[in-house]
């Protein structure tokens, strides 16, 4: 009997430790401290990241999990793998330009102490996360931009290199034909890799990088590289990071109201989803306006949502890589 109640506060501490807690019922208390005194399972390692460039992102990760690594350490050894991807549109080497042809890129890293970095508008740097993370290791600031960042990562052997592509240069051409700014959805105009990793610890952290809304003003700055907005993690709950337009993430906090809606119990998917549908009653008009967000918590559960379809997330754990669909509020016309 002790043996299977013991069974079923471990099935359900994985989905409803919050409602298992506040259950009125007689055992409560008891039931309570039997909870506290178990090990509350966790689907661990796991990895998630936003977009098909995920996948190859999330081997990299899980290079690391599974031989016990750090989460940090795997967020940003994935997310490197697609900043160094040159045919990868939309992050580091490759990344389309603003309208002035200028590759300029934004990223931010937090780790489970809370503890967090960032750069931004940051020219000619391969790997602006790695740079996000010296910031965070190396400094007492959180966040550098434009020059500054430059001259911080020289400073710390960054090497100064030409960002823009054959590709990026012929596309960049083509826009300046017409140059109209529009941003389009789910076709790479925009788009960014979030990664969320829960470690074999029991620890979290993410990393969000990604060249911006290509063709974009010179020197706007997004959502990616703002902490709370592009990424947020909290080691006690779980961790969130948006792709889409960042102008919207922005405006209601987006990630970070992830992470405290499942603070308040909510699940990853509804957290998403409640966050999503925050940013659309915050506009009149949502035409064109895709945002996703990704949420982990510290179950090892994920979730995700987006205004429109489309939204995919590649989420890596024990054997299986695979890109899972978000679902979302719309559908396009
Ligand atoms: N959120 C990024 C930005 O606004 C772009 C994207 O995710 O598509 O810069």
């Amino acid at each position: 009997m002790k043996k299977n109640r013991r069974e079923f506060i471990k099935v359900s501490a994985i989905g409803g430790a919050a409602l298992l807690l506040n259950s009125s019922c007689t055992e409560s208390e008891e039931l309570k401290d039997e909870l506290a005194a178990e090990e509350i399972i966790q689907n661990k390692p796991i990895v998630v990241s936003t977009w098909e460039h995920g996948l190859a992102a999330n081997e990299a990760a899980w290079e690391i999990l599974s031989k016990k690594g750090k989460a940090l350490d795997a967020v940003e050894a994935g997310v490197r793998v697609s900043e160094s991807d040159p045919e990868n549109l939309t992050v580091g080497i490759g990344g389309l330009p603003d309208r002035d042809g200028k590759v300029t890129l934004d990223a931010c890293i937090m780790d489970h102490t809370s503890q967090c970095g960032a750069v931004a508008c940051l020219e000619e740097i391969e790997n602006p996360i790695s740079v996000a993370r010296k910031v965070m290791e190396d400094t007492p600031h959180v966040m550098l931009v434009g020059k500054g960042a430059q001259e911080f990562a020289v400073s710390k052997g960054f090497e100064k290199k030409n960002l823009l592509t054959t590709e990026s240069t012929k596309q960049w051409k083509e826009w300046l034909e017409k140059s109209e700014y529009e941003p389009i959805i789910n076709i790479e105009n925009h788009d960014t890799i979030g990664m969320l990793a829960l470690d074999e610890d029991g620890n979290l952290a993410g990393a969000c990088t990604t060249s911006g809304m290509a063709y974009k003003l010179h020197g706007r700055v997004g959502d990616s590289p703002i902490i709370g907005a592009g990424l947020f993690v909290d080691n006690e709950v779980g961790a969130a990071c948006a792709t889409g337009v960042g102008e919207a993430v922005i405006r209601v906090a987006g990630s970070a109201m992830v992470v405290e809606l499942m603070r308040n119990g909510k699940s990853p998917s509804e957290a998403c989803k409640e966050v999503v549908n925050r940013i659309i009653s915050k506009h009149e008009n949502v035409d064109g306006l895709q945002v996703g967000f990704l949420a982990l918590n510290k179950n090892g559960e994920h979730g995700s949502h987006s205004v429109y379809q489309g939204f995919n997330v590649a989420v890596a754990a024990s054997e299986t890589n695979e890109l899972v669909d978000a679902s979302f509020d719309k559908e396009w016309d």
